[in-house]
């Protein structure tokens, strides 16, 4: 198995080879603000490209049983698990997280990866009875095509895998995108997919002009199908052009995740889970909390309990021993952290701990936030209505049930709710009346390869993970089969 190199990635993947281009984009490290490696600036024409070899790629892949095409997936986990800790310092080094979190999420790209190989073994039809005795009615599941996966910056390793597992699982061929801040991982894990001599033109990754490579990819009709994970203004836009020749979708847009704290929870479960989840990453996670709702009878000891643990957090390159909090994707996402918290102080919120970026000494000219909690937060401040995607902590106090319920609901998002409480009838009107594509109770950990994670409103289309996540890549066909 071929090493994973940190320096060199300036290259896409196309019909199972390497290909450079004359342009090329710095990725940054985020941790020092200094470029870490170039990748190709393609667009449109190197697009075109990809799915032509895409697209002669698929009869012969589509036709492969699903226990062959398991091999390949196999093939793959195994090898991104016998390289990951070059994978994990990649992807640190690239996106700013914690390595201890990176392993964690290329450990989960071979989880995800197994789980779809398996899955497209049970990718079953149906036979109908039929009304008439000369008749059968079968349904047959077949994979929808070539398929175009744009993914981002937060998770680069773990949705690639939520998207190309499946995919090639359902015997689709695939287009990648990767974001800008973080192509380099996506092109090490493709390189480990190309090792296990998948046939030229199943997999292929083009990396550059965002706004060219969903148009060529919407636009082309042999593409038909796009999944893409990102924010909703971008997934609006591939909507829309999507429409021209009504092509399929899978939509994974954001999020505003609310917590209800009810004064019956586990007040100290409730704690752990709380920061478990709106720390990981730095607070950029779509279904990481954005909103803190909590029974004015507990209101003090929960912002107390949060304020202690919030100020232990330590903040650090994502390669520093015992780091917890990397620095953030870039300074985009900074400066938008550094707006929303200055909005809410502004319009009277209390600033109990953190509140400003880190500069000098080991921080350099990284792009670091401190673990920021925020009291006194009200439905008019801005980063209660937009996903705020850092490492800031905002609580708000509320007296009544159904009032907390219609202002948790009150978002045109709909990824994710969280619920502490032990009264079970109250558990079972949160789950009737909650806004939310996944709903947690008791607990903050939703995400799992087995389960359909994806949102509503405008949190999204479709599902990822689970039985649903592999229908995605599937269409079905009816066959009404007149015999003698
Ligand atoms: P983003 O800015 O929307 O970018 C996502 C991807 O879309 C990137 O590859 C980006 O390319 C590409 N893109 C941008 N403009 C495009 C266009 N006009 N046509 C086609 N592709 C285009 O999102 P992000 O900042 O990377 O990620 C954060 C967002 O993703 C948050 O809103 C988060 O909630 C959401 N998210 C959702 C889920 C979920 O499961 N629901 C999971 C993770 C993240 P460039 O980078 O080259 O611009």
């Amino acid at each position: 198995m071929q090493p994973i190199q940190l320096d060199d990635w300036n290259f896409m993947w196309i019909n199972g080879e390497q290909v450079r281009l004359p342009e090329s984009t710095d990725v940054i490290n985020p941790a020092t603000g200094q470029a870490v490696g170039q990748v190709p600036r393609g667009g449109e024409e190197i697009t075109r490209r990809a799915i032509d070899a895409a697209s002669q790629a698929f009869p012969a892949w589509s036709k492969l049983t699903p226990m062959q095409r398991a091999g390949y997936l196999h093939d793959w986990a195994d090898r991104v698990l016998a390289d990951r800790e070059n994978l994990a310092l990649l992807l640190s080094v690239e996106q700013g997280k914690p390595l201890d979190e990176a392993r964690g999420e290329i450990e989960g790209v071979a989880v995800f990866i197994r789980w779809n190989a398996e899955e497209g073994k049970r990718a079953t039809g149906e036979i109908i009875p039929a009304v008439r005795p000369d008749q059968r009615l079968l349904v047959f599941r077949q994979a929808v095509g070539v398929v175009g996966l744009i993914t981002p910056a937060n998770f680069p390793a773990a949705i690639l895998a939520t998207k190309a597992a499946p995919a090639l699982a359902a015997g689709c061929t695939f287009v990648l995108k990767p974001a800008e801040q973080t192509p380099m991982i996506a092109i090490a894990l493709m390189q480990h997919l190309m090792e296990t001599n998948l046939p030229a033109g199943v997999a292929n990754l083009v990396t550059g002009d965002a706004d060219a490579i969903g148009r060529t990819l919407s636009a082309d009709p042999r593409v038909r199908k796009i999944s893409f994970t990102g924010s909703t203004e971008v997934g609006k836009i591939l909507m829309r052009q999507a429409a021209d020749n009504v092509k399929r979708l899978t939509l994974e847009l954001g999020g505003n995740a609310p917590v209800i704290v009810f004064p019956d929870a586990d007040l100290d479960k409730a704690v752990d889970a709380i920061m478990a989840n709106k720390f990981e990453n730095c607070g950029q996670v779509c279904n990481g909390i954005n909103r803190i709702y909590v029974h004015a009878d507990i209101h003090q000891e929960l912002v107390a309990k949060l304020a202690d643990k919030i100020r232990q957090l330590k903040v650090s390159s994502g390669t520093e021993p015992g780091c917890q909090i990397g620095a953030m994707i870039d300074s985009n996402y900074l400066a938008k952290v550094e707006a929303l918290v200055s909005d809410a102080v502004g319009k009277g919120a209390k600033l109990i701990t953190g509140g400003s970026r880190l500069t000098g000494g080991s921080y350099g000219g990284g792009y670091f936030y401190q673990p920021t909690l925020l009291d006194g937060v009200t439905p008019e401040m801005e980063l209660t209505k937009k996903e705020i995607f850092g490492p800031v902590a905002p609580v708000q106090s509320f007296t009544d049930e159904a009032e907390v319920l219609r202002q948790s609901n009150n978002t045109s998002y709909g990824l994710a709710g969280y619920v502490f409480t032990r009264d079970t009838a109250r558990i079972f009107r949160m789950i009737d009346g909650m806004e939310v594509g996944n709903l947690a109770i008791n607990g903050t950990s939703l995400a799992y390869p087995q389960a359909p994670f994806g949102g509503v409103k405008e949190s999204g289309i479709g599902r990822v993970g689970g039985r649903q996540g592999l229908e995605e890549y599937l269409e079905l066909k009816y066959v009404a089969l007149t015999h003698e």
